[in-house]
């Protein structure tokens, strides 16, 4: 609206809801981007990176988003839909420019589409020699909505059945983990094929040692990555790799 220069980019995940998918596809001015991994050995998949790094994506380790996601716009103006509202750890007090390094400590690790309260309308991110602009990050649900609904903004059918925010099926970070594994089941069983290749990998790379209890099989691996049953005592929550 505002004619700025721009290109308009996908990432491809593997794990959207393929009617989002499907909707992105429709837009003639979509670049799909498939991330590749640097060894030239193809395409980066949820499929092929649980095996790689021999654990499930968790709310701690969420390796997925950093290869599956961050891997455009090095070196230009990246512009994002991240907004306070979707954040799961809502907080008071916003500033409006933020330059992205600081200690690990005090800031966390905070990726392009992190929803977090500590997102910025301008951030500089010196990791990945990016400057992100998130020109909607004070917008409430209201707001989008009301914007869509005058421009008349074609949206994916998904919202219209229940949904309230679409992203990878299955998240560790979502609070509807469970219920869209279930609803999509073709999903679950790619999990639960890429768990028993992790298993094998684990095995193969002597790691074995932590894969009895209930890593012993990728059903028990499912289990306890829905919080469902503890490998641990403290299940999740604790790591000893
Ligand atoms: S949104 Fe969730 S599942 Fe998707 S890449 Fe990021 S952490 Fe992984």
């Amino acid at each position: 609206m505002a004619r700025v220069k721009h290109e308009v980019h996908y990432n491809v995940t593997s794990v959207d809801p393929p009617e989002l998918v499907r909707f992105i596809k429709a837009i003639p001015e979509v670049r799909m981007d498939i991330p590749h991994y640097k060894d030239g050995s193809g395409p980066i998949t949820m499929w092929n990176l649980i095996p790689r790094k021999m654990i499930p994506p968790t709310r701690l380790v969420r390796y997925c988003c950093e290869k599956l996601k961050e891997s455009g716009g090095q070196g230009r103006l990246t512009v994002t839909g991240v907004r306070w509202d979707e954040s799961l750890n809502r907080k008071k007090g916003h500033g409006v420019i933020t330059e992205m390094t600081g200690s690990k400590k005090n800031r966390g690790l905070v990726l392009n589409d992190d929803n977090d309260e500590a997102r910025r309308m301008v951030e500089m991110c010196y990791r990945t020699s990016k400057t992100i602009l998130n020109p909607i990050v004070d917008w409430t649900d209201a707001d989008v909505w009301e914007f869509i609904r005058a421009e008349n903004i074609p949206y994916c059918g998904l919202y219209d059945e229940g949904y309230k925010r679409l992203g990878c099926i299955g998240c560790p970070m979502s609070t509807r983990q469970e219920q869209e594994l279930e609803q999509y089941p073709k999903y679950k069983e790619l999990y639960l094929k890429a768990f028993e290749r992790m298993l094998k990998a684990r095995k193969q790379n002597g790691k074995d040692d932590l894969t009895k209890e209930n890593w012993s099989s990728p059903e028990g691996v499912y289990l306890w990555w829905l919080g469902k049953i503890p490998r641990t005592p403290h299940g999740q929550l604790y790591f000893d790799i």
